[in-house]
């Protein structure tokens, strides 16, 4: 376009709109940049109807691609060994936009019993008011899951590791299961993050976060994502479009950085859980301690195949423990009031650690019979171990259990 009035011709309101933009550096920037805008603007008309209409690859709108929200993503896929990845404003945003995007009136979901609360909460109650349905299948065993399936199963649903029993996904046997009905399996990984376990790799078609956990890793931002195949992940993306769950700019950087030190901060959250775990399990009021790293967990066996071993050469088991003290609901919550390190908070992941009674939490809905069938006890505390030194913790909750 040539110019035929220079800014100096103009009042001073269009020269303030109008200010000279900065130009594209040629050095890449080490950091990531933050686009932090929701709008891009074309040369012509039709580049901008060709980009909008899937022609040409470019940058349209921020509540359909942004480029640091992509940098995130694509940095997400690459970790999980993924083609593709898309990011959203939350974990729910990412998992209720995925299903909207795979399922249709009359479909019908397996999953395992024990779901994050909101995605149990979406396939009891929201997905029936639009005609598709699911069967939860307790334990979530591959066998159990093949049983479920029908013609109009659309997808598996399981999350590599299940809040709060620390329930281990068999992977390779629900992979083998959706193969042979054509369906994709579908695999929430927030409690595994793809430093200890990369879903892909065991044959899940798409993999979930959310990011607000251990991605983010400093309880400060809120974020989710999609990774998997191409195709799916497209489809996922449009689907975004549609109903505008997209992830900030600013929140994408936040979320990069996370990832940038996320294999440092998982080793030790892991590392640090399994020696909580071993210690406090001794402690004369511990009822039962639950976590993959002990060798009494159900799962111990099958995350010794499918999480990765650590720098030390030993397994990562992730980040959080279900520890029982003895006693009812009111030891349980008791406990908890008494840590002087150990926060009392919602969410996990993060640098401190944080602690939740659960049945008067996440699982506030059930009652001590469907806890008690659930494999969750009265007083059961779920322990999201932080980056403090293990054995500082193990002293804070030694203090707080001796007082039981
Ligand atoms: C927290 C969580 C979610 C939901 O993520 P938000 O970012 O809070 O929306 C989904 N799945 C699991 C396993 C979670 O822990």
């Amino acid at each position: 376009m040539t110019r035929v009035t220079t800014p100096r011709d103009r009042r001073m309101s269009t020269r303030a709109v109008h200010l000279p933009r900065p130009a594209v550096p040629h050095e890449p920037p080490v950091g990531l940049p933050v686009y932090r805008t929701a709008v891009f603007e074309f040369e012509t008309m039709q580049d901008y109807a060709d980009v909008l209409g899937g022609r040409k690859p470019g940058y349209v709108y921020s509540r359909i691609d942004n480029p640091t929200t992509d940098a995130f993503a694509a940095a997400l896929a690459e970790l999980e060994g993924a083609e593709a990845g898309q990011a959203f404003a939350s974990g729910m945003a990412a998992i209720s936009t995925t299903l909207l995007a795979l399922l249709r009136a009359g479909d019908h979901v397996v999953a395992q019993a024990d779901l994050y609360g909101g995605t149990y909460s979406l396939l009891a109650h929201v997905l029936p008011r639009f005609g598709v349905t699911a069967t939860l299948v307790p334990g979530g065993d591959a066998e159990a899951v093949a049983a479920a399936i029908r013609p109009e199963t659309a997808l598996v649903y399981a999350e590599t590791v299940a809040n709060p029993t620390m329930t281990v996904a068999d992977l390779p046997g629900l992979a083998a299961v959706t193969k042979a009905a054509g369906v994709p399996l579908v695999v929430d990984s927030t409690f595994a993050t793809p430093i200890v376990c990369r879903p892909v790799e065991w044959g899940a078609n798409l993999v979930l976060h959310s990011a607000t956990k251990y991605i983010g890793g400093h309880s400060d931002t809120t974020g989710g994502a999609v990774v998997g195949s191409a195709e799916l992940v497209a489809r996922v993306r449009a689907m975004r479009a549609e109903l505008g769950g997209m992830l900030s700019p600013e929140e994408a950087f936040l979320l990069h950085r996370g990832l940038q030190t996320l294999p440092l901060r998982v080793e030790r959250h892991c590392r640090s859980a399994l020696a909580f775990a071993t210690a406090i399990a001794e402690h004369p009021a511990v009822e039962s301690v639950t976590y993959p790293g002990l060798p009494a967990h159900r799962g111990h066996a099958l995350a010794g195949k499918l999480f990765s071993t650590g720098d030390d050469g030993a397994t990562m088991y992730g980040g959080c423990v279900l520890l029982t003290p003895h006693g009812g609901r009111e030891a349980g919550m008791a406990v908890c009031d008494r840590l002087e390190l150990g926060l009392v908070a919602t969410s996990l992941g993060g640098v401190h650690t944080v602690v939740s009674h659960v049945p008067s939490t996440t699982h506030r809905q059930l009652d001590d019979a469907a806890l008690d069938a659930a494999g969750i006890g009265p007083a059961a505390i779920r322990v999201s171990v932080g980056l403090e030194d293990p054995d500082d913790l193990v002293a804070d909750f030694t203090q707080a259990l001796d007082r039981s």
